[in-house]
């Protein structure tokens, strides 16, 4: 094992690269093992639970606890049992040969398994407004945030089964909503557009843009841009769920291992990934849950996976 000059170990056992549920799970669960265990933890620590306020639906905590909190606290349990914590950014990955080699921007280190849990990012509207009401109004997630929006009028992007089936699951919370979509057609499967389409409490703007986003503390209505007509007006409303589908974190694999035609890591056999000694966990494999619970799921089953399998490889060292 080779140090550098701050004493920090250069290489692991195992490599986690993402810090959400799924990396700091995994996490645990590594250096619970007694894995030398580093985690770079990338540009959001925490990942996406980070930019959340209050998190309702996370087992073990009966009355909510705010998504920082909860991440800090799972950090802190990795570390509690030897994980390394970096915070810092891979730029690069070489899984040709063992141990693979992992580049951040002020480190190179090598490490004979790596977990990615580097997870999915929402895709953005792209306004500037967007950003400066995150948190107070606009919002990626339904189930996360819509019983936050009671007696509420709220607007949803996007016509595929995630606006559809967000917006029908924030009817029972809202006064009312309206779908916001560009085309006049939906993405979304028929099963869902028959739901929305027959909730009374569904409205649809078609051939429709949101261009900005008015409040003060807090969002008070949504200007939309009618892309036939090239006409603005203005739809009163407290909340914006943007639901125009998410991108996986993903750029810095292609060509390292298989990734499927939207760019989500492919799995076989459970965790493994195309490349023998490269497991994935969470959103950046799984677009069908995408929640904090499944992702943390995901980083146990992975670390489980990465014990077993350095086992086997007689890579594991006796402690
Ligand atoms: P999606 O299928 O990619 O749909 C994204 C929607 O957002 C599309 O209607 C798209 O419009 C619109 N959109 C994209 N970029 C936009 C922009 N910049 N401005 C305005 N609108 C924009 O994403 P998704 O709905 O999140 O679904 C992702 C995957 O998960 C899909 O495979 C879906 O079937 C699956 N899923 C399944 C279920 C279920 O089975 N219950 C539930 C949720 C998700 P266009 O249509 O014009 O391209």
């Amino acid at each position: 094992m080779s140090d550098n000059e701050s004493g920090m170990q250069k290489h692991y056992d195992v490599l986690i690269i993402g810090s959400g549920p799924a990396g700091y799970t995994a996490g645990v669960y590594t250096s619970r093992a007694k894995l030398a265990t580093l985690i770079v933890s990338g540009t959001l620590p925490g990942g996406q639970l980070m930019t959340t306020s209050e998190v309702e639906n996370y087992p073990g905590f009966p009355n909510g606890i705010f998504g920082p909190e909860l991440m800090m606290n799972m950090r802190q349990q990795a570390e509690r049992f030897g994980a390394i914590v970096v915070d810092d950014e891979v730029t690069k990955v070489d899984f040709k040969k063992r141990p693979f080699s992992i580049t951040t921007h002020g480190e190179k280190y090598t490490a004979e398994a790596v977990i990615v849990c580097t997870g999915a990012s929402p895709r953005k509207l792209g306004i500037d407004a967007e950003q400066q009401f995150g948190g107070r109004g606009v919002s990626y997630c339904a189930t996360c945030d819509g019983p936050f929006f009671k007696g509420e009028d709220i607007v949803v992007v996007g016509g595929g089964d995630t606006a559809l089936e967000e917006a029908t699951f924030l009817t029972k919370f809202g006064k009312s909503v309206k779908i916001v979509h560009r085309r006049e057609t939906l993405r979304a499967s028929k099963i869902l557009q028959d739901k929305a389409l027959e909730n009374p409490k569904i409205e649809f703007v078609w051939n429709n843009v949101v261009s900005d986003i008015k409040g003060d503390k807090k969002v008070h209505t949504v200007q939309v841009k009618d892309l036939k007509t090239g006409k603005e007006k203005t739809i009163k409303a407290g909340g914006l769920f943007v639901a125009i589908g998410h991108e996986p974190n993903t750029s810095i694999f292609q060509g390292h291992l298989d990734l499927d035609d939207k760019g989500y890591i492919v799995l076989k056999d459970h965790t493994r990934t195309s490349v023998e000694g490269v497991f994935a966990a969470g959103d950046v494999h799984d677009h069908r849950y995408r929640q904090a619970v499944t992702a943390a799921g995901f980083g146990c089953m992975a670390a489980i996976d990465v014990e077993r399998w350095l086992s086997e490889k007689k890579l594991r060292k006796q402690n």
